[in-house]
């Protein structure tokens, strides 16, 4: 149905039917979620590049959905309830069937303010344990707070956090209807809690906020040699399409996520041989071949600091 309709509005177009008006109301809207097919039965929606605000309903991060025979299961929520009732709209477009899972790949606000719309419409909720410490803790609730003034009216004294009904904690196969989700725990990399979706029978995988598309990544204070771990799993599904946490699908998203494993793993091997000869960070920095790197989007922005936090977790763990 879904299909149909762009194709006849593409008609449309063709036929120069579209004026003013028409073409504003056919044409592609960013500022909406709107169902993109990723695969065969298998969809999700993009969120602006953006940072989250009331201008932009806090539609700053991706979503996606499987229908299978029995039902449809959501990947992630959107930012606001507002954003995840148009959600449910464009699966309806696709699909009479009932939404009976919603998977959460992290607990990140612009990720889960959406979840209660689901929640309340019978869908049961499924996440890894490790969120229930970000979930109980007070940052949540400040954050829940500052995103109730920050967002509002999107986010409101309404919207609240909502737990999942089943809690997993290793690799775990939920089958609904004929087919097949693998949900794998790849944390503690962007946070404690994150999850990843394989689709072996589509050969899609979602792989939440872990991949870095195009450009040098911030490595701050993360554990990269559990980054490091996790880009491995990612890439050991072979996955045909990687829907990302934010930003477009690519036929090069396997490129990236093998880019940011080999930075990351370049960054351990250079200064972990400069921390373990007590080499001052300076002279280690100056010598290092960053040829590899050097002409990525970033690189003079975030390298040296990078390099610097890598070299500081190596001194530690030597
Ligand atoms: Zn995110």
């Amino acid at each position: 149905m879904l299909m149909l309709s762009r194709v006849l509005s593409v008609f449309a177009l063709m036929m120069g039917l579209a004026g003013g008006a028409a073409s504003q109301r056919l044409g592609p809207d960013a500022s909406r979620p709107q169902a993109l097919p990723v695969a065969p039965g298998v969809w999700m929606v993009q969120g602006l590049s953006a940072l989250g605000s009331s201008a932009n309903r806090n539609f700053i991060s991706n979503a996606g959905f499987v229908v299978t025979s029995t039902g449809v299961v959501v990947i992630d929520a959107l930012g606001s309830p507002e954003l995840a009732r148009e959600l449910r709209a464009e699966i309806a477009r696709a699909t009479p069937l009932p939404v009976t899972h919603v998977i959460v790949t992290h607990y990140h606000a612009d990720h889960i303010y959406g979840l209660q719309v689901f929640k309340d419409a019978g869908a049961t909720i499924v996440a890894h344990r490790q969120a229930l410490l970000y979930l109980n803790s007070d940052t949540a609730q400040q954050r829940l707070a500052a995103s109730r003034e920050e967002l509002f009216p999107w986010v409101d004294e309404q919207t609240r956090l909502v737990p999942a009904d089943r809690w997993i904690e290793g690799p775990t196969t939920l089958q609904v209807g004929d087919t097949t989700l693998e949900l794998r725990p790849v944390g503690p990399s962007h946070t404690p809690e994150d999850l990843a979706v394989w689709l072996p029978q589509r050969q899609v995988l979602f792989a939440g906020d872990l991949v870095f598309r195009g450009r040098i990544p911030f490595v701050g204070q993360a554990d990269s040699a559990h980054w490091v771990q996790a880009l491995d799993t990612l890439l050991g599904f072979d996955a045909r399409v990687v829907v990302p946490g934010h930003g477009p699908v690519s036929a090069s998203v396997r490129a990236d996520l093998e880019l940011t494993r080999d930075y990351l793993l370049h960054l351990r091997r250079t200064m972990g041989e400069a921390a373990r000869n007590m080499d001052s960070f300076d002279e280690a920095y100056a010598r290092t071949d960053w040829s590899r790197f050097e002409k990525l989007p970033l690189f003079g922005v975030a390298n040296r600091m990078n390099a610097y936090n890598t070299y500081l977790l190596m001194e530690q763990a030597k």
